[in-house]
Parts: C-alpha cells; sequence; structure tokens
C-alpha cells in the first residue's frame, strides 16, 4: 500500500477548488484539458467526442512548475486544482451537491473566431442561475492571421511577439466579444487589465494547441478562488461528496467513481448512498485514486489510500454498490449519527425524482445513465410541446429485467413499451429479450434525439393502425343519385352521384336507408373527371361503382330494390366509429363529424 498520496494540508487549511470547462461545441473545451493535464484524451475517442465524466487532480508544485514565466511567484494557498471534464452543460446539470453547484469556478471557453455562440449563452445562464464564478478562456488565438507561435508562454510574452497587425485582428475581436457579452448583461475584460474582478469578468487569451494563455489561466484560477473563496475553499470535517458513475472494474466490483467537495473519507467508514431500491448501508473497502494528472477514467493501476482528504475525485469499491444512483449525494455516517436520518437524507434526491412519474401508470420506461440526467429527460418529456407519460424510470445500463418490466406495458398500450434509454449501454441480452417480447428500445445521447425517434416511432405506429383500420373505418357520406347517370344497374353498380354530404371513399360500404337499410355493397372505385380518386367530397359530382361484398349485395339492382330518389348512405356501426375516432380524428372536418352523430342517430347507434 501507498502511504498517503494525497494533498498536504495547506497552511490555511483549504481544500483544492473544483473547476469544470463549459461552453459551446468545438471550441476547445477537450483540447484545453488535454493542454493543461498534457495527455491526449480527444484524440483517443471515437469523434473527439467525449461524453463521460473524468476529474484530474493538478497538485500545487505541478501548477508552480507551469507559472513560474509569470513572475508571479504564485504563492499558492490552495493544495491543488481539482479539473472536472466536463464536456457542455448536461453533466454541468449532474455534478450537484446539496443543490448547489458543485463545481467553485468555470472555465467559460468562447471561440475567437466565433465570438458567443448558443451554447455559450446557455451555459452562462446556467452559471448564473447555480451563482457559479467562472472565468473566459478566449481560444484559439493561433488562429489569428500570422500568429508566431510561442509555446506555452504567458500571453502577453506571446503579444509582444505579435506583428501589429495580428495584435489588431485580436484587439477588434476582442471588443466585438466583449460587447456581445455586455449584451448578456456582462461586463468582461482582459484579466490583466481587469481592475474590478468579482464584477468583471476575466477574459484569459488561450491557444489549446502551441499553449499560450494556458500558464496564465491556471494561476488565475488559483489565485481569484484562494482569494475571493476562502469560506467555501476553508476545509470541514463534513464530508460533501457526489457520485459521479458507477461502474464495474475488473478486480474490483462494482465501484463508484465519486467526486469529495470537502471534508475526509477513510477506509472503514460507513457510508450510505442513494440506490435504485433504497439506500444503500456500506463500508468502504478501499480507497482508490489514478497515479497524479492522470485522468480518472483512463485504465490503468490505482493508488490505495488510508484516507483522502478534500477535493478530490475518487474511485470508491465496497458491497453492494450494484444499485447506487449517479449524481446523488455520498453519506457518512459517524458515531453520533441516526442511521436512519442518514438513510432519509441519501434519499432525498431521488425523491424528486420518483414524484415525476405517472400516475395512471400507463407511459413508457425512462433510462438514464445519472440521475441529474435522468431528472432532464423527465423535464423535457413533461414538457407541454412532449408530453410523453413515463410509467417507470432507472439509472444504469438496460438489463434484462428493464425489459421485463417494459414489456407489462405493451398489453396496456403497444406504443408505450418502450425504453427510452439516455446516454446509457443497452446489454446484448436485454436487446435479444426485447426483440423477442416486442419492446422497442431507443437509445441517444441527446436528448432531443430520443424525443425525434420515438416521435418518429408514434406516428409510424398511428400509420400502420390506420392501415389496419382502413377496411373498417367509415367515413359518413350521403349520396344523391343524379338522372341520366346509371351507367350499369348491377354487379357491379355504376353510378352518377352527387356527394350532398360527407367523403365519398373508396371502401365505404353504402346502404339505402330508405329501403329498409339494405346493403348494396362497397364504394370500389370513385372518377372524377374520368381520374381515378380515392375520396371525394361534398358538393363534388362523381361516377361510383359499388361492388357487392357477398351474393346477396350481389344481386341488388338499380330500378328494382332502389330508385333514383333514395339516397346512399355509409353504412356506419359502432365499431367503425370508435376506430373512425381513434385513428382519424383529424381526418374529417367539424360538418363530417357531425354527420357520423346525425348517421349514428339514423342507424340507432348507441
Ligand atoms: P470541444 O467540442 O469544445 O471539446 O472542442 P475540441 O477540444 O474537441 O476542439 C474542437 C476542434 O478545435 C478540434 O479540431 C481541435 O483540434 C481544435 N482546437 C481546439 N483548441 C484549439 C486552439 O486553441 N487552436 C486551434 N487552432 N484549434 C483548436
Amino acid at each position: 500500500l501507498n502511504s498517503d498520496e494525497v494533498p498536504k494540508q495547506s497552511e490555511e487549511n483549504l481544500r483544492s477548488p473544483i473547476c469544470c470547462i463549459m461552453g459551446h461545441v468545438d471550441t476547445g473545451k477537450t483540447k484545453l484539458l488535454d493542454c493543461i493535464r498534457g495527455t491526449n484524451v480527444q484524440e483517443g475517442e471515437a469523434g473527439g467526442i467525449t461524453q463521460q465524466i473524468g476529474a484530474t487532480y493538478f497538485p500545487a508544485e505541478n501548477i508552480r512548475d507551469r507559472t513560474k514565466e509569470l513572475k508571479a511567484d504564485a504563492k499558492l494557498k490552495v493544495p491543488g486544482l481539482l479539473v472536472i471534464d466536463t464536456p457542455g452543460h448536461e453533466s454541468f446539470t449532474n455534478l450537484r451537491s446539496r443543490g448547489s453547484g458543485l463545481c467553485d469556478i468555470a472555465i467559460l471557453v468562447v471561440d475567437i473566431m466565433h465570438g458567443l455562440e448558443p451554447q455559450t449563452i446557455e451555459s452562462l445562464n446556467l452559471l448564473k442561475m447555480r451563482n457559479t464564478e467562472f472565468i473566459v478562456a478566449l481560444n484559439k488565438v493561433d488562429r489569428l492571421y500570422g500568429w508566431k507561435t510561442c509555446r506555452n508562454a504567458p500571453i502577453v510574452k506571446a503579444m509582444k511577439q505579435q506583428t501589429k497587425d495580428v495584435q489588431n485582428e485580436f484587439n477588434m475581436r476582442l471588443t466585438q466579444i466583449i460587447t456581445q457579452f455586455k449584451e448578456q448583461g456582462l461586463n468582461t475584460e482582459l484579466y490583466y487589465k481587469n481592475k474590478e474582478m468579482g464584477e468583471t469578468y476575466s477574459i484569459v487569451p488561450t491557444s489549446a494547441i502551441s499553449g499560450e494563455g494556458i500558464p496564465d489561466m491556471l494561476l488565475l484560477l488559483v489565485q481569484w478562488t484562494q482569494k475571493t473563496m476562502v469560506e467555501k475553499l476553508t476545509y470541514s470535517n463534513e464530508v460533501q461528496c457526489t457520485v459521479l458513475e458507477v461502474k464495474v472494474v475488473e478486480g474490483h466490483g462494482t465501484t463508484i467513481d465519486v467526486v469529495l467537495v470537502n471534508g475526509v473519507l477513510h477506509e472503514g467508514d460507513q457510508i450510505v448512498v442513494c440506490g435504485m431500491q433504497g439506500p444503500i448501508v456500506t463500508t468502504i473497502r478501499a480507497l482508490l485514486t489514478p497515479h497524479p494528472m492522470k485522468e480518472l477514467r483512463v485504465k490503468g493501476t490505482y493508488v490505495h489510500h488510508k484516507k483522502i482528504k478534500a477535493a478530490m475525485g475518487i474511485k470508491i469499491t465496497a458491497q453492494g454498490l450494484e444499485h447506487a444512483i449517479a449524481g446523488t449525494g455520498l453519506y457518512v455516517v459517524k458515531s453520533d449519527d441516526d442511521l436512519e436520518d442518514v438513510k432519509d437524507a441519501a434519499m432525498e434526491d431521488m425523491k424528486s425524482v420518483m414524484n415525476r412519474i405517472d400516475k395512471s401508470g400507463e407511459g413508457v420506461c425512462v433510462q438514464a445513465s445519472t440521475l441529474g440526467s435522468l431528472e432532464a429527460l423527465l423535464e423535457f418529456l413533461k414538457s407541454p410541446a412532449v408530453n410523453i407519460p413515463v410509467s417507470g424510470i432507472s439509472i444504469g445500463p438496460v438489463h434484462k429485467k428493464d425489459v421485463m418490466k417494459a414489456s407489462v406495458m405493451l398489453e396496456k398500450r403497444k406504443e408505450y413499451g418502450t425504453i427510452l434509454a439516455f446516454d446509457v449501454k443497452v446489454t446484448p441480452e436485454a436487446r435479444e429479450l426485447a426483440e423477442e417480447l416486442g419492446v422497442t428500445i431507443f437509445t441517444a445521447d441527446i436528448i432531443y434525439h430520443l424525443f425525434d425517434q420515438f416521435k418518429a416511432y408514434i406516428d409510424n405506429l398511428k400509420e400502420e393502425k390506420k392501415r389496419e383500420a382502413a377496411d373498417e373505418a367509415v367515413f359518413p357520406c350521403v349520396l344523391k343519385i343524379l338522372p341520366n347517370c346509371i351507367f350499369n344497374k348491377k354487379d357491379p353498380i355504376v353510378l352518377g352521384v352527387d356527394i350532398l354530404e360527407g367523403i365519398a371513399k373508396v371502401g365505404t360500404p353504402i346502404c339505402i336507408p330508405s329501403r329498409d337499410f339494405i346493403d348494396i355493397g362497397r364504394i370500389a372505385s370513385v372518377e372524377n373527371n374520368h381520374k381515378p380518386v380515392d375520396t371525394a367530397k361534398k358538393g363534388q359530382k362523381v361516377a361510383i361503382k359499388i361492388v357487392g361484398s357477398n351474393s346477396e349485395e350481389q344481386q341488388k339492382m338499380f330500378g328494382r330494390h332502389f330508385e333514383i330518389d333514395d339516397e346512399l348512405v355509409s353504412h356506419i356501426s359502432r365499431k367503425s366509429i370508435d376506430i373512425l375516432k381513434a385513428n382519424y380524428r383529424d381526418d374529417l372536418n367539424m360538418d363530417e363529424w357531425k354527420l357520423v352523430v346525425k348517421l349514428k342517430t339514423l342507424f340507432k347507434i348507441q
């Protein structure tokens, strides 16, 4: 066992600040992390997209070393900096800790060539909502035309090396972006010109490719937090800890990755975490961290600790963590705590989510990777524009049992025999079972995509039902036979008619109320101006062919069973009305529905 490779206690007893990175897609968030980490996660991942949550710990020495050129003689009071890898703001919403944001400070990345973009503004709103401090990294300065690379140089030094043209372009773009921030109600200024830190947000120009401005950014983060957040960063004995991810690790079983925000965790501590089936009370078997400067989720050997002080990203192994829920708090049971109280506290987060399940018991099943993303998804499904009821929720990969649960819904309503899986894996066995039972599983990493898929599926089902129902749905019509337009009297009957009311549709069974409701067959075709059509409407004069469906109907003959003055009417029934209502509600206008009601009376349908 390695001795405690934990941050040394700082003189003022501060913990490391926690920082996250936000901003519009492609502004260079991942690249910036790589750059400060000196690793290359981005290129190792398909499409450079990072969807997981990781944390990297930067010891103070590392920061001191990298910022020495700034000659600030960084008097670091914090033991280090913990950077959370937050691609976009979806995971930011997961990073809650007792209702407030988990991060002490954020880096808002803006592409100097693009300025403020839609997700920049969304990020800004989230930061405002959570009251989270931030600095702006004005990234990709190396893309200014004619930029001379000064690898890892402080920005002022790098800027001095540039031609007047480059400096001018930089200033012009900077001014524009400061104006854009102003339009969002925020004052911003280059950090080294910023005299009113706190009221005016600081901008650090950076290049994640060649490293200019990175020392400035690191120093600013540390200095700013240790100066203004002393209270928040003061080390406390009260454990504040959030579960980021639940995962199975070979040789360790199910583990949880947590961010310890404050306090200290010990091997052997009794802990309570929120679980799908209730609170999980267990004991910390091992406290593991990756080696410094390596990201938490990169595979490799771990360092074991007897105890760990905040702030730190930690992997915890313990028994019974299989059903732990990411995005919830971890609680330590102290000797004078009432276990039941701690359990209640741990389940608090889950309760708010449970309350969103549809009381009717009918709805889709929803599954997400963390409590935060589940909450976001439920919120979205509930919004009036979407309005998809939810009958069950789960967190983590989709297993066979989840498919079984969803299949129960198939009998109630086929379309709800569905799992919407957000940012989670589906096990092969679950897929197989779903196929067998007819449960549909939709997966996506973006909420809107899930919705689009589900909507397309529902539309498709509706169409399918319509096709199935087409034979049984009867559109209402009242037809008057036109004189001199009796083209064939029998088998088939071919007549010119005036549509007095409703819709004459191919397939409609026709009867003659004035002649004891005799059935004469179904409309086999409709011709309007010699062109075949599927339907014709009130006011049109068309030729119709009526074909008897059985030998009795085939006997019916114009001039014998009915005459020119007898109206032809759709033969509707209770069932046909129900099918029409269920599948064609929008295909009939108000008058046509009124006709259905009228025919209902005529046919004495209850
Ligand atoms: P993210 O979506 O915000 O995580 O953006 P990435 O880090 O994936 O970067 C998007 C693209 O911009 C990639 O092709 C990066 O190589 C590139 N990029 C990121 N930072 C810089 C930078 O400072 N300068 C230049 N020239 N390209 C950058």
